[in-house]
């Protein structure tokens, strides 16, 4: 190594409990020189494999490849930890320096010529290397993401092609500050019982306790955190208040000034598509669906269509559902959106005689969590304890061990279940480390994934507990149904790890997970109250059951438009003016203005804030049709826990990460594809 500033110990050696990082020794000054050392270690070690003088082999430079970047994976894994769940100034300065570093960095190792030419090697010889199916795909794998870096242009176009790289890194990390310094900003504090009307003692309770955090004591604050604003919408019989509220949350990043995000996505989308148009795609959906289950954008829309017009056709009669509530009051306005999950919550009442309220009490976190665990021990047979007093990135981290049935320690699991100001919005599983076999430089052979599951849940008043509603509840099970594909991989190569997928397979094991929830004899068991301990009653579990497709027609239209804008976005000539083109996208499909797209352009975090989502929010829903037909399975045997069929989903799913072919595996788990109508079934939306 040819720097002065060695490594940080603390941020690139972990020696805390069974590796974890010793969190208490990090800090926020030790980034920037830790990411530069780390940064010409991995530059240094890309140039032995790139000059190497032996004749390449899968050993000497795909294997040295996938070990290689030990000190910049860890580093960046705690400093991106932190800018999503625990930031402050110092932080995002840093990432919006560090994010386009690391774009040049990697736009870098994608253009090296010598690389790629052994890496070409590889790839035109693979029949004749031995390879098995899981070193065949991480081949391939690098291969393809070498022609995608550019590898095959021409100097001028690699540099342009560098250079919208750095730009929408460095631009997609402005968009998500953006949307955090609006949600951050706007709070609306009520006192009197006129503006309290209608909300129940847990929002209360919740809004006192942000009201306080925020110098505000003996107030109630409104924000816009999910966790706020959709109960507040919900139960808030105040209809000024609730528009008032509504329009703050769906003006997020359009709001004017330093923090609008419109200017940002047109830049975006023009240099999204002058990208695609280097690399030889018509447009920059193809390019992102090339790698993809769906693989072209006409099979998404064909999807997405498909399940659009039963979805408003739905959305309609249940509008027209809450409008005669809405006359029954004696009112004499429309359906707007700020009425439809108020109305809606009437409805649910009237028609299922149980309002979310009711449900809470039921649905306490702690119970949640150990319901989780007990569903993974039941199909998987693995368990998890608690382990006290070991520090993690913040106080409110709860640090546990899961074993195997030997009792064999096979992953460590971090649950950040509370909102706070530091911590963006949303809930998402991430990793500190992966699993893989391979042998590592310093002698360790493979690793054990270390996994997270960050979520916003309202954090309680002191002494209270917190309690979830069913939303939550689920929440909860998706983002723990990534972390177990996480922890349960069992791969060679550290690059299709667990979650290493194509994107529209990567919710399968999340939504799926879902469905263990609201099993019947796991909602009798950890359903309980937090008060009397009774579990729900039997008539209120049934009620729940029987209201599970209750309001399709508004999620899936909610959900359907925003995926349908984003595939416009990015399959539509470049415009200038992307609000007007969301504007027509939603007049030529029909949206009704009673709903508003479950994520409005400007705040469309997964589709600007970075790449991951970008062409890819269908893919929610692909992997829905996959988790239908998967559970379906489960159904078809009569037995949720079918220790076969649990076997089978282990064996091809959960534990073999990206080393085989998405369809190959589901095919393998379940004797044939899937189609969408155990999905249209679920949300009572089949013809
Ligand atoms: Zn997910």
């Amino acid at each position: 190594m040819t720097t002065s500033t060695p490594l940080n110990p603390a941020l690139t050696s972990w020696t805390g409990h069974e590796g974890l990082p010793r969190f208490d020794l990090v800090k926020d000054e030790d980034f920037a020189p830790t990411f530069e050392a780390a940064f010409r270690e991995h530059e240094a070690e890309i140039d032995a494999i790139a000059g190497n003088p032996a004749a390449p082999t899968f050993e000497n430079t795909i294997v040295a490849l996938e070990i290689a970047g030990d000190g910049l994976s860890r580093v960046s894994s705690i400093f991106w930890n932190k800018a999503g769940a625990d930031t402050n100034e110092t932080i995002q300065a840093l990432e919006r320096d560090i994010a386009p570093k690391m774009s040049r960095h990697y736009s870098k190792i994608g253009m090296n010529a010598a690389l790629f030419k052994r890496i070409d090697t590889l790839w035109e010889g693979r029949q004749s290397l031995g390879l098995d199916l899981e070193a065949t795909r991480v081949l391939e794998r690098h291969w393809k993401g070498f022609v995608k870096s550019g590898a095959k242009l021409a100097k001028p176009e690699q540099e342009r092609l560098a250079a919208i790289n750095e730009k929408l890194a460095g631009i997609g990390a402005k968009f998500g500050q953006n949307v955090l310094a609006d949600e951050k900003n706007w709070v609306l504090f009520l006192e009197s019982e006129d503006q309290l009307a209608g909300v129940p003692d847990f929002l209360r309770d919740a809004m006192a306790a942000v009201a306080e955090d925020r110098g505000q004591k003996g107030k109630y604050a409104v924000t816009l955190s999910r966790s706020i604003i959709e109960p507040f919408l919900t139960f808030s019989d105040n209809r000024e208040l609730r528009e008032q509220a509504f329009r703050a949350w769906i003006a997020r990043g359009e709001n004017g000034g330093d923090t609008d995000n419109r200017g940002l996505i047109a830049e975006m989308l023009a240099l999204r598509a002058e990208k695609a148009k280097l690399l030889g795609y018509e447009n920059f959906a193809s390019l992102k669906l090339d790698d993809t289950m769906a693989k072209t954008p006409a099979a998404v829309n064909g999807l997405l269509m498909q399940v659009w017009e039963k979805a408003v056709a739905r959305a309609r009669e249940e509008e027209a559902e809450l409008a005669r509530l809405v006359a029954d009051e004696g009112r004499n306005h429309d359906v707007m959106p700020w009425d439809w999950r108020h109305y809606a919550e009437k409805l649910r009442a009237e028609k299922f005689n149980f309002s979310e309220g009711e449900l809470k009490p039921y649905l306490q976190l702690e119970k949640i969590i150990e319901a989780c665990f007990d569903v993974a021990k039941r199909l998987f047979g693995i368990t998890a304890t608690e382990k006290k007093g070991i520090a993690a990135y913040h106080p409110d981290v709860r640090v546990f061990e899961i074993k195997d049935a030997s009792g064999k320690l096979v992953a460590l699991f971090l649950g950040d279940y509370f909102a706070r100001s530091s911590k963006r919005s949303g809930a998402w599983m991430s990793s500190f480390q992966s699993q893989h076999k391979l042998k590592l430089k310093n002698g360790a052979e493979g690793e054990l994934p270390i996994i997270y599951n960050v979520c916003n849940f309202a954090k309680p008043a002191e002494g209270k507990p917190a309690l979830l509603s069913l939303d939550d509840a689920r929440t909860l099970f998706h983002e723990f149904g990534h972390a177990l594909h996480g922890m349960l991989s069992n791969v060679t190569y550290p690059s299709v790890s667990g979650t290493g997928v194509s994107r529209d397979f990567v919710e399968l094991p999340s939504q799926l997970y879902e469905h263990w929830l609201t099993v019947p004899e796991i909602l009798k068991r950890y359903a309980v109250h937090y008060q009397t301990g009774e579990p729900m009653p039997q008539t209120l579990l049934d009620k729940v059951l029987a209201a599970r497709t209750f309001n399709s027609g508004f999620a899936t239209v909610e959900f359907t438009s925003s995926a349908l804008v984003d595939m416009a976005y990015h399959t539509a000539e470049v415009t200038t003016e992307p609000m007007a083109l969301e504007a027509k996208k939603l007049d030529e499909i029909g949206m009704p203005k009673s709903i508003v797209m479950r994520h409005r352009s400007p705040h469309f975090l997964h589709v600007f804030s970075g790449d991951g989502y970008s062409a890819g929010y269908y893919s929610y829903m692909w992997s829905e049709v996959l988790d239908a037909d998967a559970f379906a399975a489960f159904e078809e045997t009569g037995n949720a826990f079918d220790p076969a069929m649990a076997a089978r989903l282990k064996d091809n799913i959960y534990s073999v990460g990206g080393s085989i072919d998405p369809e190959d595996a589901y095919k393998a788990f379940r004797g044939k594809l899937p189609s969408p109508d155990a999905m249209l079934a679920k949300k009572g939306l089949a013809a």
